[in-house]
């Protein structure tokens, strides 16, 4: 690694575990999946996706809907931001093709209709507020109707849409099956009251993967509680099930080499941090696996809790851990954090004139995966990356 000068972190692609997720999703997921775009929209993830089955993408603005079409002009899109603006739903629906759309209120279904000249040909799918008490990072209180409202939204878009769904958001890196099941029961009962048959059935993202310290059941649990709770919903005979992952599909698939700049006592100074593809370190103050990448592994000397301090000038920019490490890990020496494919560089600013990554493929296992058991147990730290990242 010394041997290569590297000035800006490292992004190692995971191409197999990209694949894994997405047929594991396409084998397993009894109805569609979509790919939430803004997890990572990195062109090789996009690609990668595709090859390996994934063909319907959830976009939530122009740019990701261009990128879209751009790359893969055969794919399927869906719009799934319920607060859209005019040009965008002019775009996506004359420009781009695109027909479905997500509504939480009466003034963006009036909205998609304006702009898209009363279209007869949507498919509307109303956003349902439902509780985010399984997952560790909400997303309740932003979008959704309320229980109350939600029957009347239902009814209405019903005599716009040629398709009609439901969809909800549970939260992100959700850790229990229960959370989408209780959402479906909620959401059968609001079919119920609206007295409207509806087409789809669409359970959202939150799928979670496995960070230190967060142990999820296993992805199949997920899907076998959305099946049965699938079942005797209150919808159209031949209503079809979706699923929006972004997480699940690809936080395996890149992990993060950074270099220490400095140390100071056990304080580590690194060329990333929470500007760049750490923000969830921070700001969610979540722990992400992390090794030491050295030239010889015979360095190994017992480990020890260190913190990390990222790039930039602001004092935010510093990430507690603990995180172990070697105990006599120096400047010069890479760590490599994994588990940085979801909501990693596709956060990362420019912030300070960092942001800037170079990209290798690997292809040595996860620390950990959802998708396969086998590789569960945590890499030992100090072990080697891989040839191509040493060459
Ligand atoms: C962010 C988002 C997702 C993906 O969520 P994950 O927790 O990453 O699976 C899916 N659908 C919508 C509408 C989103 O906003």
């Amino acid at each position: 690694v010394r041997s290569r000068h590297l000035e800006n972190p490292v992004v190692c692609k995971r191409p197999d575990l990209l694949s894994r997720a997405s047929r594991w999703f396409q084998e397993n997921f009894p109805g569609d999946v979509l790919y939430a775009v803004k997890a990572n929209p990195s062109d090789w993830v996009i690609d990668g996706l595709y090859a390996a089955g994934t063909d319907f993408y959830e976009v939530a603005s122009l740019s990701e809907i261009e990128l879209i079409a751009k790359r893969l002009p055969q794919a399927r899109m869906a719009y799934l931001h319920p607060v859209k603006s005019r040009l965008s739903v002019r775009k996506a629906y004359f420009d781009y093709g695109v027909r479905i759309f997500a509504i939480d209120c009466e003034a963006e279904l009036a909205k998609i209709l304006e702009e898209t000249g009363n279209a007869r040909d949507l498919t509307l799918m109303v956003r349902l507020a439902v509780s985010s008490e399984h997952a560790l990072f909400s997303l309740a209180g932003k979008f959704g109707i309320a229980a109350d409202a939600a029957p009347q939204l239902i009814k209405l878009a019903r005599a716009h849409a040629r398709e009609l769904g439901v969809s909800f958001h549970i939260g992100s890196q959700c850790m229990e099956p229960v959370a989408y099941s209780g959402a479906m029961q909620a959401a059968s009962r609001l079919i119920a009251a609206a007295g409207v048959t509806v087409d789809i059935v669409d359970v959202g993202g939150g799928f979670p993967c496995i960070y230190p310290g967060m142990t999820p059941p296993p992805m199949q649990d997920f899907v076998d509680a959305i099946e049965a709770a699938f079942e005797p919903m209150l919808v159209h005979d031949n209503a079809r099930l979706w699923c929006e992952p972004g997480r699940a599909l690809v936080a395996e698939a890149e992990s993060v080499v950074a270099r220490i700049d400095l140390r100071k006592d056990n304080t580590l100074y690194i060329n990333e941090g929470s500007y760049g593809a750490l923000f969830d370190a921070v700001h969610a103050s979540w722990r992400f696996p992390i090794r030491a990448l050295r030239q010889n592994p015979a360095d190994l000397t017992g480990l020890d809790e260190f913190s990390l301090f990222g790039p930039t000038c602001d004092s935010i920019d510093a990430m507690p851990g603990p995180y172990a490490l070697p105990a006599d890990i120096a400047e010069g020496d890479y760590v490599e954090i994994g588990m940085l494919g979801a909501y990693g560089t596709s956060l990362a600013t420019g912030f300070n004139g960092f942001g800037q990554y170079d990209y290798v493929t690997v292809e040595d296992k996860p620390c950990a995966s959802m998708f396969d058991t086998s590789t569960s147990a945590p890499a030992a730290s100090g072990a080697f990356i891989d040839e191509e990242f040493a060459r």
